[in-house]
């Protein structure tokens, strides 16, 4: 009986092999998702309303992902709660008014910011469309405050290398031209990531937005 009960626990495939994304993040759905988790001990998701209306669901070895990068930003930003945005539907598919966010491999995290007292999160309520409203200038600044340049960084790579422990990968990272030589000039290691050089059809600066890569079924 115990042989039994180990063969069938070494047989269990991992938890995240449960889902399946289909097609790409710009056409694609998923089965079987996780809900990405709407608080933990040094993040929160956006908005409790984006929470209830089911657009923070991911490919679970993406919610993987995310849970355990930041984890690991416990030791290295004790002060800062991260804010992640949209993710997807639970079945995936189309994603208004996002162009991609369809197969559980896309995760938006709102931009990080610092004022001289330390961590600040950006303005997340209604009026500012739950952060995705903000406007910050040229050079990365809202009022007093700034992006934290050098915590994106970190966020990257411990996403990078979050990815890599699970069989995934960072496909395309994209942020703001100008306010990602911020984040190199900070952490110059974030330049072996693959920051999308194409225009986009809106400016991310409040946010920046990670597709991840693992194989999907057509
Ligand atoms: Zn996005």
């Amino acid at each position: 009986m115990l042989i039994l009960l180990a063969a069938a626990l070494l047989a269990a495939p991992p938890a995240h092999a449960a889902s399946t994304c289909h097609g790409t993040p710009a056409r694609g759905r998923l089965d079987a998702g996780c809900v990405l988790p709407p608080v933990g001990p040094n993040f929160t998701a956006y908005s409790p309303l984006g929470v209830f209306l089911l657009r923070t669901w991911s490919h679970c070895a993406v919610r993987d992902t995310v849970t355990a990068a930041y984890a690991e930003l416990v030791r290295q930003h004790p002060r800062r709660i991260w804010v992640y945005g949209e993710a997807g539907l639970p079945a995936g598919g189309g994603f208004w008014p996002h162009r991609t966010h369809q197969n559980g491999l896309s995760v938006d995290f709102m931009t990080p910011l610092r004022d001289a007292d330390g961590p600040r999160p950006l303005p997340m309520g209604l009026a500012g469309g739950f952060g995705y409203g903000v406007e910050l200038d040229r050079r990365g600044r809202l009022g007093d405050a700034h992006i934290d340049a050098a915590a994106i960084g970190d966020h990257l790579l411990a996403l990078a290398a979050a990815a890599e422990a699970r069989g995934l990968r960072v496909a395309k990272v994209i942020f703001d031209p100008a306010l990602r030589r911020q984040v190199e000039r900070a952490r110059p290691a974030v330049k072996g990531l693959p920051f999308t050089r194409k225009r986009v059809w809106v400016r991310h600066d409040d946010h920046y937005h990670v597709d991840f890569a693992l194989p999907c079924a057509p």
